[in-house]
């Protein structure tokens, strides 16, 4: 089933939903025929909601738009919801019970569909607030300060999902740069990265330092590390980091995705020291900024859900690499970015 349809039909439902309420209401001033109401409500519901079922479940994730309208429908039917609970209740009660654990923080993923795509197909029959974009499953403030967070040398499912955790509670989106010859034994956490609205990057199928090689290794590490993400999700990372950050006129001249190194360096590779990773943050962040993590290490974990909550606390929205660029001015192949500051 589209997304474009699979909105209709909730949208549609939403109308009859309203419809029956209003003819539920109405018909309430005898106990009889309160009663024949609810019957007709909950024949409806169950009708409704096994014929939007049985035509197509849909397989993946809920893109951004069914997330966010799921979320709006939760909170504004919310007393709906508590009059109705016998008739209509059980749909609404699993939308509202999403919607309180999300309300704050919209935790929900994606399917990874970008938001210019979501624009495209969607906004028609949406209800964006003004000046904000779906993507990732959640709303952008393109003009509000974001920042956007890196964790090289992954996948590593013990650290990596603390930060998804974490992540996602507060709404942001993080990036991870991973090592192609690694993501076969991560495959779920990778599927997971995916499927949430994070980032994966690709940091060369080996680490090998690439101004070290020629051209044809080149290619190949930066080949077989696409390769190895796209068998697994079906896409391959858009944006390349170089180990080490090493480059040269080889390495540039054979790499045709954009490279995104960074800008806020906290050398916890070397720390290994959660507070310091923290500080250097918190100190030198700025709106645009592309942040250097790893994910191989528990302090940078630690780091990572202190300094989340912090920078949200800041005002920064959490977005990934290619949404900042997205935001701010956009990506060419074969060009060197180090931040995407206004
Ligand atoms: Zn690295």
């Amino acid at each position: 089933m589209s997304h474009g349809r699979l909105f209709r039909i909730a949208s549609e439902w939403q109308k009859k939903k309203k419809t029956i309420w209003r003819f539920w209401s109405g018909m309430r001033k005898t106990w009889k025929m309160r009663a024949a109401a609810l019957l007709l409500t909950a024949v409806c519901t169950v009708g409704a909601s096994f014929a939007a079922y049985a035509d197509d479940v849909p397989s993946g994730p809920a893109s951004d738009m069914e997330l966010i309208q799921r979320r709006e429908q939760a909170s504004g039917s919310q007393n709906e919801a508590g009059d109705a609970q016998t008739a209509a209740g059980s749909e609404n009660h699993a939308g509202a019970a999403e919607g309180q654990q999300t309300t704050e923080n919209q935790e929900t993923g994606n399917n990874g569909q970008t938001a210019s795509e979501t624009q495209g197909t969607e906004q028609g029959d949406s209800q964006v607030p003004d000046g904000m974009v779906a993507s990732g499953g959640r709303y952008i403030d393109p003009n509000a300060p974001m920042v956007a967070l890196t964790f090289d040398d992954g996948p590593y499912a013990p650290v990596g999902n603390r930060i998804m955790d974490c992540a996602e509670q507060y709404g942001g989106r993080v990036t991870f740069y991973v090592v192609g010859n690694r993501v076969n034994s991560y495959k779920s956490e990778i599927q997971r990265m995916y499927a949430n609205g994070h980032e994966i990057g690709n940091h060369t199928q080996d680490h090998k330092y690439l101004q070290k090689l020629g051209a044809q290794e080149i290619r190949q590490q930066v080949e077989a590390c696409n390769q190895a993400v796209a068998a697994i999700t079906g896409e391959a990372p858009k944006t390349v980091r170089l180990p080490g950050g090493g480059k040269n006129s080889t390495v540039l001249a054979n790499i045709s995705q954009p490279i995104v190194l960074w800008d806020v360096d906290t050398l916890d590779w070397k720390t290994r020291n959660a507070a310091s990773s923290v500080q250097t943050v918190l100190n030198q962040v700025k709106d645009g900024s592309v942040v250097l993590m790893h994910e191989l290490y528990n302090a940078s974990g630690d780091a990572a859900v202190t300094i989340i909550p912090a920078l949200v606390e800041r005002g920064y929205q959490l977005v990934t690499v290619s949404e900042l660029a997205q935001f701010r001015g956009g990506l060419a192949g074969g060009t060197v970015y180090y931040s995407f500051h206004k």
